[in-house]
């Protein structure tokens, strides 16, 4: 988890727990329920799956879309300290920057994404 981040990697980590923290914001204010998790979520510094996956089932029941970006959107965070942040989850091969620029949070190249959607119409 130490590893040198590269000024990119650094980059995206910061645009990604911005977008992570509008989020949290987001559906703060549309929820009240969702408000005490919210803070609980954005007050960590760190990111634990196990818990938030909990928190993501009842996320899900509120704003399905906001909830998947979110999962989304920390699950790259982890990548990027794993060292695997911008490799496609389905072929291997090595997002461009811009497209990473464009969606932070994006796990699949332009091919296998386009590939995907096509199958699930
Ligand atoms: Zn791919």
């Amino acid at each position: 988890m130490d590893r040198e981040l590269t000024p990119f990697e650094k980059e995206m980590e910061q645009v990604l727990l911005q977008k992570r923290a509008d989020i949290l914001e987001k559906l703060a204010k549309s929820n009240e329920d969702f408000q005490a998790i919210a803070e609980q979520m954005g007050a960590k510094d760190s990111i634990d799956m196990s818990v938030e996956s909990l928190v993501f089932k009842k996320m899900e029941a509120i704003n399905q879309h906001d909830a998947s970006i979110l999962r989304s959107v920390d699950y790259a965070i982890i990548r990027i300290h794993e060292g695997r942040y911008g490799v496609c989850l389905k072929c291997g091969c090595k997002i461009p920057e811009e497209r990473l620029r464009a969606i932070p949070y994006a796990v699949l190249c332009i091919d296998c994404k386009n590939k995907e959607e096509e199958e699930s119409r």
